[in-house]
């Protein structure tokens, strides 16, 4: 599955690279990245705890 976040909405807390660190990454200026752009059997719970956690509803998963 694929990875969307939207980043028009993103507020850049962190909350998702707290739960999923092998997937996102907010750099020093605050910019949020992705670091893989599928979720894996590997990475699905991490990626799913993070969508959970965000407070904006700003990242999805898509086949
Ligand atoms: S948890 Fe949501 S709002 Fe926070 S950095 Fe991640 S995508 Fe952005």
């Amino acid at each position: 599955m694929k990875i969307d976040v939207n980043y028009g909405i993103c507020e850049a807390n962190g909350l998702c690279a707290m739960a999923a660190p092998d997937v996102f990454d907010l750099d020093d200026d605050d910019a949020l990245h992705l670091l893989v752009e599928t979720a894996t059997p590997d990475n699905e719970a991490a990626v799913r705890d993070a969508i959970r956690q965000c407070p904006r509803r700003a990242i999805a998963l898509s086949d």
